[in-house]
């Protein structure tokens, strides 16, 4: 049997250390650096780097990674135990070095870069020395990128890239956009697009302006218009018409990771929720007594349990296979399932708190947007019920008889039939 449930001590003592390290070390940077990715902040100049160095020490530097490029090769399954530590913090996987989206940007260009693009960009990013963006979602619409119309046209030894992107995280900190654009307007719809990266400094390539998501004081999404932005032949990232391959490559590992981290988010939000329940007085008693409010801790632990399993049981899955696309349906189920058990352990979380948990003291409201974002970053929630539906649908099949195979009178005919001889002459 291998069914287990617990961690291995040694890879405990591992997470113990990370636990105790950022809440003394790490957690206290979100106060002082308003924006993790911001790598030129002046203070997260001075303050993240010997953390980072630290975590190198340790061995944890770059946990997604294998050894062949820098990272211990934990595995996801490991990693998921690691993530669900560092997500208290946006700056935990800056200061750990599997922040995304560099994280799914490295893991592509490792897979599909020449050794040139490797040096040039994979190198310095691994280091944690720049960050990049992802460049695919555009103005007109992000959930059918078979719509999109950035395109690049061949030049002699250039590409040209003209059109718009939006939301592209991080842009404004980056040093290179990973960018999907048409190459092929006739080709079958998933062979029109190919992968290319550019420089943020491309001339052409401008950011329009930068959106905040609500709730934010800075701004970390870029509208971008690519206008003639010219790069070689060579700033191809994969083959030609191979764009949506290299996206997918990026987005499986993105989506897990994300969740990984999300759990972490849930766990504070409960813990905090059963933390107030404990000390608010009301009637002469404490909130924990009530049981509109136990209702509420009881739902919120099922839900995060249900979660968190799902979570761990996919990075056992992708351990398992090696090859995301054995694991679509489970990765697909653990995105459409966390931004409603984000949205919903932090609401009930806020509601606990009374009017301190609406207000800007407290991190809920900004838990609550978070899902909502959850619910859109790597795809909308319904493509992503659409598409597990499907997969989940190939392992059925349709009856061709009048009534469903779990008809009961159908199936007590069918046992009367197979016993007739056994159970003739009783009395029933
Ligand atoms: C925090 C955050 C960070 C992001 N970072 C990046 C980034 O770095 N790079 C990048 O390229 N993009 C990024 N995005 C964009 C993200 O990929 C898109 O928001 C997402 O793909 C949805 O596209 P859209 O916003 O255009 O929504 P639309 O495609 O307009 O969809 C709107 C809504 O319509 C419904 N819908 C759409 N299609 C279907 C369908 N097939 N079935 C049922 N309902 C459907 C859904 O309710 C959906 O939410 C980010 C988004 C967020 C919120």
């Amino acid at each position: 049997m291998t069914w287990r449930f617990e961690t291995d001590p040694d890879f405990q003592e591992k997470l113990d250390w990370v636990d105790r390290f950022m809440t003394e070390e790490v957690e206290p940077l979100d106060f002082v650096i308003e924006y993790a990715w911001d790598i030129h902040d002046p203070a997260s100049r001075i303050l993240v780097p010997p953390l980072q160095e630290k975590v190198r020490e340790k061995g944890l530097w770059a946990c997604h990674l294998g050894p062949n490029l820098g990272g211990p090769g934990f595995g996801q399954l490991k990693l998921a135990l690691l993530n669900e530590v560092l997500g208290r913090s946006p700056h935990g996987p800056i200061v750990f070095g599997c922040q995304a989206p560099d994280s799914g940007n490295a893991e592509i260009l490792a897979h599909y870069g020449t050794d040139e693009q490797k040096k040039r960009f994979l190198e310095p990013l691994l280091r944690g020395d720049i960050v990049s963006s992802f460049s695919m979602t555009e103005p007109r619409g992000g959930s059918d990128p078979t719509g999109f119309s950035t395109a690049a046209v061949r030049d002699g030894d250039e590409w040209v890239i003209s059109g718009e992107k939006w939301f592209s995280s991080n842009a404004r900190y980056a040093d290179f956009l990973i960018v999907l654009a048409v190459t092929d307007p006739d080709a079958p719809p998933h062979q029109r697009q190919s992968m290319f990266v550019v420089p943020v400094d491309t001339p052409g390539v401008e950011i329009v302006r930068n959106v905040a998501s609500f709730g934010h004081t800075t701004a970390d999404h870029g509208y971008i218009r690519y206008d003639g932005a010219r790069v070689p032949a060579d700033a191809l990232l994969g083959d030609v018409g191979g764009g949506f391959a290299v996206a997918q490559t990026r987005l499986g590992g993105g989506r897990i990771h994300h969740a990984m981290r999300t759990v972490s988010l849930v766990k504070r939000a409960f813990e905090m929720m059963c933390e107030r329940a404990l000390s608010r007085q009301t009637k002469g008693t404490t909130l924990a007594n009530l049981q509109l409010v136990q209702a509420m801790i009881a739902d919120s632990w099922i839900q995060m349990e249900q979660f968190r399993l799902l979570v761990l049981r996919t990075a056992w899955r992708i351990d398992k296979f090696d090859d995301y696309n054995k694991v679509r349906a489970d990765i697909a189920a653990v995105k459409a399932a966390m931004p409603t058990v984000l949205h919903d352990v932090a609401s009930r979380a806020l509601q606990v708190h009374g009017s301190l948990g609406v207000s800007e003291e407290m991190p809920f409201g900004e838990m609550i947007m978070e899902s909502y974002r959850m619910g859109l970053a790597d795809g909308a929630t319904e493509v992503h019920q659409v598409n597990l539906a499907k997969q989940l649908l190939r392992h059925h099949e349709a009856t061709a008889e009048l009534f469903p195979s779990g008809h009961l009178p159908t199936l007590r005919a069918q046992a009367e039939a197979k016993f007739a001889e056994q159970l003739a002459g009783l009395e029933r």
